[in-house]
């Protein structure tokens, strides 16, 4: 089968203290301590094997996601921008969806035909963690694109416990070719619910969100915002091409943080009540904390999202002045959110298809995610 593989060098640097675990397995922690040179390429690969629990599926359609593109960006030694868990060589891609064409003996979840899509974290349910209910925090978990093959692939095989089926989606759309498209972008959106909805507490309809980064990310969690009540929602984008498409979706108060002055502008559309929700989607948070530190709302919530290599400097004081209350937040495992967003949007209360801007072959999987570094579109869908 055809695939977009990742490869890179395994060059730790100087100063970075390898763990035992990681000399040993090549899966490095920290990718950009130890990856070089990063290198992607449309290969033939074998076809997977599902294993007893796994089900193979047929991919539709892959999104590229900020992480992809941090893949294939380097510093001036050569060293890849992306920070986490990765091992490589390995097929990238897990914002999917496809059809099961076959199951493991012990899978009876699912059957041959069905629509699915996949949380991205297998979890092994057994360590401290994953009994705790931490799924997305198991201490030998593995990820799918990351360190295990991934969707950007004519077939992927995935673990019966991470898959949904997305059937119920179908009466939502038209065509088949918009449905696989609008069922690629779960995802996304269950990053932005699991922060909004799994990790935060006492988000009301009626808030008023403000998105500081309107990117593939900040664009879907507008779009869960909207649904889940927002009472005005205000994003701040440097791109004018991502402006237009929040401007299409039909959002009216995304402005440019460069050439507005964003304490003022949410002073202005909130008529000086402040933000009661505040989402960093940018990673600029150095530009981003001062602005959110400064339009508070009474008890607003911070929800961090974004995966940024800096430190802001916060003004605690104002958090205290403002019984704020700050959530870091990070994927989407578990407590029930895929199914959720896959009910939303089945209700039509979510619609991501207009956030779709630009859409590869898998022969240019590589150029799909050459395209995403551009940093213009909504979101970049490869389909197969
Ligand atoms: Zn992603
Ligand atoms: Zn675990």
């Amino acid at each position: 089968m055809r695939a977009l593989v990742l490869d890179a060098e395994w060059n730790p640097r100087d100063d970075y203290e390898l763990s035992p675990e990681e000399s040993e397995t090549h899966k490095a922690m920290n990718s950009g301590q130890v990856w070089q040179h990063p290198e992607l390429r449309v290969e033939e690969c074998e076809r997977p094997e599902p294993d007893d629990d796994e089900v193979l599926v047929r991919v539709r359609c892959t999104g590229v996601c900020g992480s992809d593109v941090a893949m294939t960006e380097t510093d001036d030694d050569g060293y890849m921008h992306y920070s986490a868990y990765t091992r490589y060589p390995n097929v990238i891609g897990h914002e999917f969806v496809g059809d099961v064409v076959e199951t493991g003996a012990d899978v009876d979840l699912f059957e041959e035909g069905d629509p699915v899509t996949a949380e991205v974290t297998d979890y092994c349910g057994r360590c401290e963690m994953c009994r705790r209910g931490h799924h997305g925090h198991c201490n030998n978990f593995e990820q799918l694109g990351f360190t295990i093959p991934g969707a950007f692939a004519e077939y992927v095989a995935v673990p019966e416990k991470i898959l949904w089926d997305v059937s119920e989606l179908r009466n939502a759309y038209e065509d088949d070719r918009s449905f696989y498209r609008a069922a690629a972008t779960i995802e996304p959106s269950t990053i932005n619910y699991y922060g909004l909805f799994g990790r935060a507490e006492g988000i009301q309809p009626g808030d008023y969100y403000v998105f500081h980064g309107a990117g593939p990310i900040g664009l879907t969690g507008m779009n869960v915002a909207r649904a889940a009540g927002a009472g005005k929602v205000i994003a701040f984008e440097p791109s004018d091409e991502r402006r237009a498409i929040a401007a299409d979706l039909g959002f009216q108060h995304v402005y440019n943080p460069i050439e507005t002055d964003p304490v003022a502008m949410i002073n202005e559309v909130t008529e000086g009540m402040g933000g009661d929700v505040h989402v960093e989607t940018s990673g600029a948070v150095t530009q981003t904390y001062p602005v959110i530190d400064d339009t508070l709302a009474e008890g607003a919530n911070v929800v961090h999202i974004s995966n940024a290599a800096t430190a802001p400097e916060l003004a605690l004081r104002k958090y205290q002045g403002a019984t704020a209350q700050m959530y870091g937040s990070e994927g989407h495992t578990g407590q029930g959110i895929y199914p959720r967003v896959i009910r939303l949007m089945a209700a039509g209360h979510l619609d991501n298809l207009p956030i779709v801007t630009s859409t590869f072959d898998l022969a240019d999987a590589d150029d799909a995610v050459r395209q995403a570094r551009k940093r213009i579109d909504g979101k970049v869908l490869v389909e197969m």
